[in-house]
């Protein structure tokens, strides 16, 4: 059949919208009509060439939709689903899904890297020219063909932009604070980067029982809608914000620091927030083949911990539902994160927007 996607056809060009052809699913794969896409960070890291991937390629890897068809041996699944399209499949019977830990997954990391289905092919292609899919979603088009298990049922009631967005920003920064550290009740804590990831850590904070959430971000209309999701102080980053924040926790540091952006200085920076035995959460992701410089010295003086969080440390199956359920219950306002909605026409600017800071976050309402 023939679907609207916007391809990026090499890093550093913009998105282009083009009438692609995609196959129908085959085994284990179903075809979605997407309904909306998040304009994420980790999409744009395809477009600096920050994240190398295969091209022409169609982005997108936070969505939600209708299943529209069954590929064979599909179960659980019927036609008119509503389904939350989880990035990081996992197998269940791995080394790590049987620990619990699915978003180490290593069944199908190759060929998500590839760009490929599980059979190493594409769905997608243009003139008989194969295009790529972007963690097996490509979810900025008009339908995906992805693989069952990528698909998480949702309640029919949960808005498609919600559902979007606990396919990606929201998992990762709930889980950060749920899974990943499992703060405590009264836990002090701060978030550096308010965009979609950041606030969610908000959220989560809150929803945990959270004394104190610090948020850091650039700018003061940031800090504003962080304090709505509910922190309790604001640190603009130009500001001396080790200092700050030590002004702000009688002189130690917090409990816990989250770094939401993805970038070195602010991972150095998370570790020189956190009083002595605290913890430092990395959930940002950061440019393929960066470093970032932990003073071993004071991890073991001070006993400081770094912990990775990949994907809020989730269990799609097990998470999505039960922060949908907090969304609908009124503890996790999921919706208020969507700043401006966009058509799939409008790719580069919602980009352009996010780029600027302009936007919590922006979603494609591809309906
Ligand atoms: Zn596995
Ligand atoms: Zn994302």
């Amino acid at each position: 059949m023939k679907v609207k996607a916007a391809i990026l056809s090499s890093p550093t060009t913009p998105f282009k919208i083009e009438v692609v052809d995609l196959e129908p699913p085959r085994k284990g794969e179903v075809l979605v009509k997407m309904m909306a896409a998040g304009v994420c960070h980790s999409d744009w890291h395809l477009v600096t060439g920050d994240t190398p991937h295969p091209m022409p390629v169609v982005a997108g890897h936070e969505g939600s939709g209708v299943v529209e068809s069954i590929g064979e041996g599909v179960t659980g699944l019927a036609i008119g689903d509503h389904v939350c399209l989880n990035w990081a499949p996992s197998c269940g019977t791995c080394f790590y899904c049987i620990r619990g830990q699915n978003s180490l997954c290593s069944a199908y990391v190759g060929p998500i890297w590839a760009g490929t289905m599980q059979d190493g092919s594409t769905r997608l292609s243009l003139n008989g020219t194969p295009i790529y899919h972007f963690s097996s979603l490509a979810c900025f088009a008009e339908r995906a063909v992805v693989p069952a298990v990528c698909c998480i049922p949702m309640r029919e009631s949960i808005p498609y932009g919600v559902s979007a967005l606990i396919g990606c920003a929201a998992t990762t920064g709930i889980g950060a604070v749920l899974n990943t550290a499992q703060i405590a009740a009264r836990s002090t804590v701060a978030v550096l980067g308010a965009g979609g990831v950041g606030l969610s850590v908000v959220m989560g904070a809150k929803h945990a029982g959270a004394s104190q959430i610090i948020a850091v971000d650039k700018t003061e209309a940031k800090l504003r809608t962080a304090r709505d999701f509910g922190a309790t102080n604001g640190v603009l980053s130009d500001a001396d914000i080790t200092e700050e924040i030590r002004f702000l926790t009688e002189g130690r540091g917090v409990d816990y620091a989250f770094e939401a952006v993805g970038l070195p200085y602010l991972q150095e920076l998370a570790l020189a927030i956190i009083r002595p035995g605290g913890t430092a959460v990395l959930a940002g992701i950061s440019p393929v083949g960066s470093a970032t410089n932990l003073p071993g010295a004071i991890l073991t003086r001070q006993e400081k911990t770094v912990k990775g969080c990949y994907y809020g440390s989730s269990v799609p199956a097990r998470d999505f539902p039960l922060y949908a359920d907090l969304y609908q219950s009124g503890a996790l306002p999921l919706d208020r994160l969507i700043s401006k909605t966009y058509r799939l026409e409008e790719i580069n600017e919602a980009y352009e927007d996010m780029i600027e800071g302009r936007t919590a976050r922006g979603i494609l309402d591809l309906s």
